[in-house]
This record gives C-alpha cells, sequence and structure tokens, in this order.
C-alpha cells in the first residue's frame, strides 16, 4: 500500500555564499561563488516522501517570482501535488548560507512567503488533509497554522507527525494533538531539558514528551542512529556507518522516507526507521538538500 502523506511547511531558495571568512563591520568583501538551491525544510521533506512513493501533497505559500517559479517546478518535477499552494506579495522564502572556508556556516533566513500562510489557506486543502494517512509539519511556517491544521488532521483520522524544527517551544495544546514527535538530539533537549545521549536519556526524553501528551516519538541522533518510543515499545535502530560529506537535509531525508513506509498504527516503526536510517545515510554522501534525497530504488538497491 502506499502513503498519502501532506506536507504542510516551507519553501525556500537556498543562496550559497562561499567566502574565505566573514567580513567585519564596515568591510566588503568578494565572495568565492554563489549558487541558488531548492530548500526549506518543509519541501525537503515532501521531496524525501515523493521520491520513496509516497502519493504527496504540499500546503504551503510563495511569492509571484523566480523563486517560486523555481520551488513549484521542484515539487512538480517529484510529481508533488501543488494545488494547495497559495501566492503571497512577499517574495519567497530564502536562505543564505555563509560557507566559510573553515568549514562552519552562519545561516540568514528571510521568512517571507511562508510566514504568512493563513488559516484560511488551511481550511482551502482541508480535503487534502483528509485524504492523508500522515500529516507533517515543522516550525519554518507559524506555528497557529500547524496546529490548526493539527485539530483538522485529528477530526478526519488523520495521523500528525511534528518535526519541531529549528528548536522552540511548543504550546501544550499542539502536543496533545501529535501522534509522532520527530526531534534530533537538540530538539529533545529544547523540549525536555533532558541531554539525550544514549538509550537511558533517550527513554527519559520521550516519557517526559509522551507525559506531555505526545503518542510516539523518535529521537534521531545524527550518526549514533535513531531511537523510537511507542506506547508498548521502545528501542534503538543504529545508522548506518558511512562517509559523510554534507549533512544538510539528513533530519529531512529521515522524516520524509519514513513517512512513505509506517503504518497508520505504528507496528513497524522499527523496519520503517531502518529505512529512514538508510534513506538519510545515502542523502549524507551527497552535497545539497534536494539533489542528495534518494529514490526507493536507490535505497532498496542499497539494502
Ligand atoms: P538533523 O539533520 O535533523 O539534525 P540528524 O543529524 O539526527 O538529524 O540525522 C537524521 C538521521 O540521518 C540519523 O538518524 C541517521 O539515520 C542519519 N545520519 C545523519 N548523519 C549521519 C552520518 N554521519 N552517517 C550515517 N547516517 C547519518
Amino acid at each position: 500500500m502506499v502513503n498519502k502523506v501532506t506536507v504542510l511547511g516551507s519553501l525556500n531558495v537556498d543562496t550559497i555564499l562561499k567566502i574565505n571568512r566573514l567580513p567585519k563591520p564596515g568591510e566588503t568583501m568578494q565572495m568565492n561563488s554563489k549558487q541558488n538551491a531548492g530548500g526549506g525544510k518543509g519541501a525537503n521533506q515532501a521531496i524525501a516522501a515523493a521520491r520513496c512513493g509516497a502519493k504527496t501533497s504540499f500546503i504551503g505559500k510563495i511569492g509571484n517570482d523566480a523563486n517560486g517559479a523555481m520551488m513549484l517546478e521542484l515539487l512538480k518535477e517529484a510529481e508533488i501535488d501543488t494545488d494547495a499552494i497559495t501566492y503571497s506579495a512577499s517574495g519567497t522564502g530564502q536562505a543564505f548560507i555563509l560557507l566559510q572556508e573553515s568549514g562552519e556556516n552562519s545561516i540568514l533566513v528571510y521568512g517571507g512567503a511562508n510566514q504568512e500562510l493563513s488559516l484560511e489557506d488551511i481550511d482551502q486543502a482541508q480535503a487534502k488533509i483528509a485524504a492523508s494517512d500522515f500529516l507533517i509539519t515543522q516550525f519554518e511556517t507559524p506555528l497557529a497554522g500547524g496546529e490548526y491544521a493539527f485539530e483538522l488532521a485529528k477530526k478526519a483520522g488523520v495521523k500528525t507527525i511534528l518535526n519541531p524544527a529549528p528548536a522552540k517551544q511548543v504550546p501544550p495544546e499542539m502536543l496533545s494533538l501529535t501522534d509522532l514527535i520527530t526531534p534530533n538530539e537538540t530538539e529533545a533537549q529544547a523540549l525536555t531539558g533532558i541531554a539525550v545521549k544514549d538509550e537511558v536519556s533517550c527513554q527519559q526524553a520521550a516519557q517526559k514528551l509522551q507525559a506531555l501528551g505526545v503518542k510516539n516519538v523518535i529521537i534521531t541522533l545524527g550518526s549514533k542512529g535513531a531511537f523510537y518510543q511507542t506506547k508498548t515499545t521502545h528501542g534503538f535502530v543504529p545508522a548506518f556507518k558511512v562517509q559523510a560529506v554534507d549533512t544538510t537535509a539528513a533530519g529531512d531525508t529521515f522524516l520524509g522516507s519514513l513517512s512513505s513506509q509506517l503504518d497508520t498504527d505504528f507496528t513497524n516503526i522499527e523496519a520503517a526507521i531502518r529505512f529512514a536510517n538508510k534513506a538519510s545515510s545515502l542523502a549524507v554522501q551527497k552535497l545539497g538538500a534536494i539533489p542528495s534525497i534518494p529514490t526507493y530504488a536507490e535505497i532498496s538497491a542499497n539494502n
């Protein structure tokens, strides 16, 4: 069976500026190169789900500009339903990634149209939400919209997945509407105050989230793998050992690919995590976000 996944989230064009070092205040400096790439957590997660075969729809907002057209094209190429993407007078969201020779990066984000996604936009996408197996959202669009969409999903019996990134405090109402939360180590600590470093601390953090109303928890731990906790079981699924060249979008690839395989009763969570670990281990071996996200065939061929 093919999962139907709806992603409510951000669409950004990433502009990667390669520089020797950050300029000092008042200084004018040449950059070494400038390159655009599609991105935004919402777009990455939707493309990962679609490349793994999920029937995927997107709810989001772009500007009436070249960047918006580029993002729309990228989603359509992945056969994602873009009918619930609306336009705003603000420009399409953009991230400027200042990549220094040292390898360190500093990022400036312009939320733009992403920040204008409204409750009316979500109302208009109600039928798409109701027809889904999973609704996924993150924190790069307004929180009120995400919470409202989760309410609509729950009324329609649709399972909700919250990727709490970038880290911020989550209102208790939203946590109680969440069937699965997928923080990384930093986000898990921000949400629970517990530094997750091993299975015991992961379980403590997961139990704290469950006490706040979340049904199931997956904590991703980078090159270590992922921990899961459901109502009845918990476990740790180690990552695949690979030589990482760029971990951008590792978490997004993990979640998108997971949503394509997970059963709505979560009984196959361990197998779905193994698949997602494989998918993200392939993504980290390639440069960039969207270009690095693998297809179902690539993931299966490597199993
Ligand atoms: P995020 O990108 O949100 O910070 P993580 O860094 O936890 O998320 O990575 C998500 C998943 O990607 C991990 O659970 C793991 O399966 C995979 N992954 C990340 N980094 C590596 C790595 N260096 N080697 C192998 N797999 C990795």
